[in-house]
């Protein structure tokens, strides 16, 4: 007779076939379908650009635009409402995701949705560059009809005057947009003296003493023959920020100065090496001083919306000492990339440690390997080690793991576990470079639990950072974990750390024991932590 049960369980299934409310995945196993409402969350914090291993650019810009359509169409306010949550708190490591995103509710097809995505403009778009990205978006989706016409004027008639005119001279042009551009669409009306005559500089190149002086401090510096002691005197008096410097005085060291005492974080951050090239910063200079004193200012990085990976992005290349592209190169100031390491940490918001006993598994296989998160210069492997190192900096009791080849075996003949020496007394840029020569195995997501078992290692939660591209274990990752919950007795739980903007998770939706949560979201941490302290 025969053995039913020899050929199917309940409880054991390979990844390769189906268990409930799973779907094939990209790699040949199955792993279970997030909701639009998470792909929506998840496309807005990794974005689609620089695709992924298993989906170029295009195809998951497509599928995700897709899946952002039905959100809005089923619920148009609450779409709106996430697009604004982690655009307002900086959650994304760009705001090129919530500005498509909002362009495609502005260009909804109900009426209500449209209004209020054109409502949420200027919270979205904060800067020129964030309107013009808009403006390039949302002009292949629909005309420039009256409401959008409208609600852009409105972004020009919102902010101060200081305020608009400090865009106009920073964010000159972007992607082919500029303010003229926009103005000319909007037609906003005005009759506040400076505001007309600043759109009419920005549109005619009128200057006129209603102006205010940043403006002409800005026409001042254009003019042929201005030195480095006139321009950071201007910069100093009237806050000139460095776009609206010509190239050829981005080498004074007295303008760089000048620049470093009122940079907004984000720009000094990216602008370090740059800065360090041109002598303003070195050992115990005045310049370094204040940058080692804004890096340290847990308020400033927060209200600054900095976001961490761009602090990890700033110390690999700052501690290089070459620029990613072009010939620029310098001697990394050790106060600075030390400064650097522990921003990294105050950047995500303060998260208190549970106290359980953690396994934070790093899926570092080939498919982890290739694309950019966020469209950044960090992979997935290298922001997974990133995000581990978050929670293992808060934690007590953690261990890392690493999804690897099995000795001796090739790749896809076997999958293992590593114990990784990394921590967070490693500095960031180092420890996230111990994951790139590590030999890759099969992916199978089960291992975490399955290792635990095997070992005795008595754990409260697995956390894995992962693409859930998972195929190659014996059993699927949900029944490995149900088997270590029953053997130990420990009601252990599963937070999955998703950094590729796909649609699967190995969590299963329906079990409360179970997380999904988006990689590289700056919330990430406090709700892993919460999830594993209830
Ligand atoms: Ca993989």
């Amino acid at each position: 007779m025969l053995n039913h049960g020899k050929l199917f369980s309940l409880r054991r299934n390979p990844q390769s076939e189906p268990i409930p409310r799973t779907v094939p995945n990209a790699a040949g196993g199955h792993s279970f379908a997030i909701s639009d409402w998470a792909r929506l969350d998840r496309f807005l914090v990794l974005g689609a650009e620089g695709g992924a291993y298993y989906a170029g650019e295009q195809a998951m810009t497509r599928e995700n635009a897709v899946a952002v359509m039905r959100c809005i169409a089923e619920d148009g306010a609450r779409a709106v409402a996430a697009i604004v949550a982690v655009s307002e708190a900086g959650r994304a490591p760009k705001q090129g995701p919530a500005i498509f995103a909002l362009a495609l509710a502005a260009s909804a097809e109900a009426e209500a949705t449209r209004r209020l995505a054109l409502a949420a403009l200027p919270r979205v778009c904060r800067t020129g560059t964030h309107l013009f990205q808009f403006a390039d978006a949302v002009e292949v989706m629909r005309g420039w009809g009256r409401g959008l016409r409208r609600a852009v004027g409105d972004w020009y008639r919102a902010k101060s005057v200081e305020a608009l005119a400090y865009q106009a001279v920073k964010y000159r042009s972007r992607q082919g947009w500029t303010h003229r551009d926009l103005l000319r669409l909007a037609h906003p009306e005005t009759e506040e003296r400076p505001r007309k005559a600043l759109f009419d500089w920005i549109c005619r190149g009128t200057l006129t003493e209603d102006l205010p002086a940043l403006v002409h401090a800005f026409a001042a510096v254009q003019t042929d023959g201005v030195d480095g002691a006139f321009a950071a005197a201007q910069v100093r008096s009237h806050g000139l920020p460095w776009e609206a410097l010509p190239t050829g005085l981005m080498t004074s060291r007295a303008v760089n100065e000048a620049l470093i005492e009122r940079m907004p974080v984000g720009a000094l951050v990216r602008q370090l090496g740059r800065l360090t090239a041109s002598g303003a910063l070195a050992p115990f200079s005045p310049g370094t001083a204040h940058v080692v004193g804004v890096l340290s200012d847990r308020e400033r990085l927060l209200k600054a919306r900095l976001h961490p990976m761009a602090l990890l992005i700033a110390l690999q290349t700052y501690a290089s000492g070459r620029g990613l592209r072009g010939r620029l190169s310098w001697e990394p100031v050790a106060q600075i990339v030390e400064a650097l390491n522990a921003a990294f940490y105050t950047a995500f918001a303060g998260v208190e440690p549970t106290g359980r006993r953690l396994v934070l598994a790093l899926d570092v296989s080939g498919s982890m390997a290739s694309g950019a998160v966020a469209g950044t210069a960090l992979t997935p492997r290298e922001a997974a080690a990133a995000m581990a190192l978050v929670t293992a900096a808060t934690e007590e009791h953690w261990q890392v793991l690493g999804f690897t080849a099995e000795p001796g075996r090739s790749w896809h003949q076997g999958a293992a576990l590593t114990a990784l020496p990394i921590g967070p007394s490693l500095r960031l840029d180092q420890a996230v470079a111990a994951t790139a020569g590590l030999p890759f195995g099969g992916t199978d997501c089960s291992l975490p639990m399955r290792w635990a078992l095997e070992r005795g290692v008595r754990a409260d939660g697995f956390v894995v950072y992962t693409d859930s591209e998972t195929w190659a274990g014996p059993v699927h990752p949900v029944e490995a974990l149900r088997d270590y919950r029953a053997k130990t007795g420990i009601p252990a739980k599963l937070v999955v750390v998703g950094l590729v903007s796909n649609g699967f998770s190995i969590a299963d939706p329906e079990d409360a024991g179970m997380l999904d949560v988006v990689g590289f979201d700056t919330a990430a941490p406090a709700l892993i932590a919460d999830f594993l302290r209830a």
